[in-house]
């Protein structure tokens, strides 16, 4: 059963979404790392490294919910920030030790270069849960969390050069309206990416993916959350999204140009890329 999903009209499932995250949201993070083995971080991870921001960007993380890509990419920038100042220096050779120190205390935002990233999601749970992780963690710099819905963006044309969705577009109720709003944000030269769970192309794979997710994974949502309905959702609208060709041409016809996408673990996870030019 589908837990009644492809039943409801449009309104009725936005409010079932949100429902399901608004429970899931104090023990979300917690509960990616026992479903996926801590395994989401890696995918994570990966999308940064394709994206390879540089200091000075800007970031919207779509239905980023507790802020783990906006944080990723806040660390990231600021490495490369460093590494840009640290190449500087040794280039400089006449720079004296205060020059130098002078530098290093041009504190955090110096080192950001300008770069932010705006967290929007529809859940002002996910949001909280966010906000209040990134700060007692230190993480909060650069970052700016927005309610907001992936379908109607609070934003104005044009304004950033990387819009990401992890783990959200196949929550949303119209894919193709939210694509066109991330087409619209987008600067021109931006990027669209986007990490989602996807279609396995490996029988094997396929088999011990299915056992994974429909007999234990509501099995940790009943343990860890008490919750095996939302998790049960969250398996059920995996599989209901479209598989990575298809998803592709739905970015194309939004406008995207360049579009590829690369799988990862046989397809249990894809990621899209297309570019506003
Ligand atoms: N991106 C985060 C991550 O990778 O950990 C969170 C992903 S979580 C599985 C999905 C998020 O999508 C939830 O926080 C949910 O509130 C959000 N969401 C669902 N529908 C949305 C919509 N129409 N607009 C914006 N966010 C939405």
């Amino acid at each position: 059963t589908y837990f009644g999903f492809e039943k409801v009209s449009a309104a009725e499932k936005s409010e079932q979404v949100y429902q399901v995250f608004e429970r899931v949201a104090k023990t979300y993070d917690l509960m990616n790392d026992a479903m996926t083995l801590g395994v989401h971080r890696l995918w994570k991870d990966y999308l940064l490294h394709k994206m390879n921001p540089y200091p000075g960007t800007q970031l919207l993380d779509v239905a980023g919910g507790t802020g783990d890509i906006a944080v990723r990419f806040i660390s990231y920038v600021r490495s490369q920030r460093e590494r840009q100042l640290r190449r500087e220096l040794k280039s400089k050779q006449n720079l004296s030790w205060q020059e130098i120190a002078e530098r290093y205390q041009q504190g955090d935002t110096g080192c950001l270069g300008g770069s932010q990233a705006v967290i929007c999601d529809i859940n002002k749970e996910m949001l909280k849960v966010g906000k209040r992780k990134a700060l007692d963690l230190g993480t909060s710099e650069g970052l700016s969390w927005v309610v907001g819905n992936a379908e109607e963006l609070p934003f104005m044309d044009d304004k950033f050069d990387f819009y990401t969705v992890a783990f959200g577009i196949r929550n949303v109720t119209h894919i193709e309206q939210a694509l066109q709003e991330a087409y619209r944000v987008l600067k021109p030269g931006g990027q669209f990416l986007c990490l989602e769970f996807s279609s396995v192309n490996n029988p094997l794979t396929s088999r011990l993916y299915d056992l994974y997710s429909f007999q234990v994974i509501p099995v940790i949502g009943e343990v860890i959350a008490g919750d095996w309905k939302s998790y049960q959702y969250l398996v059920e609208s995996i599989r209901r999204f479209p598989a990575q060709e298809e998803f592709k041409e739905m970015i194309e016809d939004a406008g995207f140009l360049k579009v590829t996408y690369s799988n990862l673990i046989s397809g249990v996870v894809a990621i899209h890329s297309g570019f506003k030019l």
